[in-house]
């Protein structure tokens, strides 16, 4: 693609992000491969809802400026990192939309199995460890997981993105953003009930039908995938919090009793006897369960600790 359309690209990403409040101020930045080892991004310190085509700067991949009269984003090493790590991506975007950023706040990754666009694009949403913005650190934290992610969240400070062409890595904060919202709907009205592993292998499967390229797969054992990033290692999946079986979801009763299929009711119940007591309400097989969030939270953890 020609550079002057990159250009106006840009500023018109820049423009819808500002305007849905994924930036405040100077926050963002956004960046293209021109082609020729060359990058065309944000410079430092412009609001992106009101930039012009001429105010971008090119760089080579080492981050030296080449062209253009202001100096490049004050995240490029992030920037760099990314290109350097993932030679398909061609365009970058970090923003701090609310929700999101909420949960990196409240250090919660966006990884659970509940909704299947989010499933077939991104698979899960992780972490990048807290680093100081702009210093080496950020890139250091966003190695771990850039690999196998086309998206992640930054500790204490926003989201990240990346695609085969800009509007392809806009789209994705998009997506990370209304799944933050959706998640915290459904948090909020005490229920959120995941998509059984076998669905999330169905849903790996349109990626081929539909074409979406994903770096890297969901992850068939997240507790192997866990012990990997525990050990230090960057992560080779994308780890899906999903619970096990043919249709069996932790919340069976909200379900039609026909999509019931390969459950196991009375060890779910036992499974919830056993972690709440007397507390918890009666349970009949096909009738529906009632649990605050932080029982269904405990419950959701029991069960990953008994895939394990
Ligand atoms: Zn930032």
């Amino acid at each position: 693609m020609n550079e002057p359309q990159l250009r106006a690209d840009i500023v018109e990403v820049g423009r819808r992000m500002y305007a849905r409040g994924y930036t405040a101020s100077n926050d963002g930045n956004i960046s293209v491969r021109l082609g020729g080892d060359r990058l065309l991004m944000t410079p430092k310190g412009v609001c992106k809802g009101f930039m012009t085509a001429d105010m971008m700067c090119i760089t080579d991949l080492d981050g030296r400026k080449l062209q253009g009269d202001r100096d490049p984003s004050s995240e490029m090493l992030m920037h760099l990192e990314v290109y350097r790590q993932r030679p398909d991506v061609r365009a970058v975007v970090h923003a701090h939309p609310p929700t999101a950023t909420g949960f990196a706040v409240a250090g919660i990754p966006l990884d659970r199995a509940v909704l299947a666009e989010v499933l077939t694009t991104l698979g899960s949403i992780p972490i990048a460890e807290y680093a100081t913005p702009s210093t080496k650190e950020l890139p250091d934290a966003v190695r771990k997981y850039i690999k196998a992610h086309d998206g992640m969240l930054l500790a204490n400070h926003g989201a990240l993105t990346v695609g085969g062409d800009l509007f392809a890595a806009y789209f994705k904060m998009e997506t990370i953003e209304h799944f933050a919202k959706i998640s915290l709907v459904a948090r909020l009205l005490g229920r959120e009930n995941l998509i059984a592993r076998e669905e999330v292998d169905r849903l790996q499967g349109l990626r081929g039908t539909y074409g979406i390229a994903a770096p890297a797969p969901i992850c068939a054992d997240p507790a192997d995938a866990r012990a990997a990033l525990d050990a230090g290692d960057p992560a080779l999946c994308q780890v899906v919090q999903a619970p096990e079986g043919a249709g069996q979801r932790l919340v069976p009763g909200v379900l039609p009793a026909g999509n019931v299929t390969g459950g196991d009711p009375p060890s779910l119940a036992s499974r919830v006897r056993a972690s709440f007591g007397e507390v918890t309400p009666a349970i009949e097989d096909g009738r529906e369960i009632r649990l605050t969030y932080r029982e269904l939270s405990a419950l959701i953890e029991d069960a990953i600790r008994n895939l394990r």
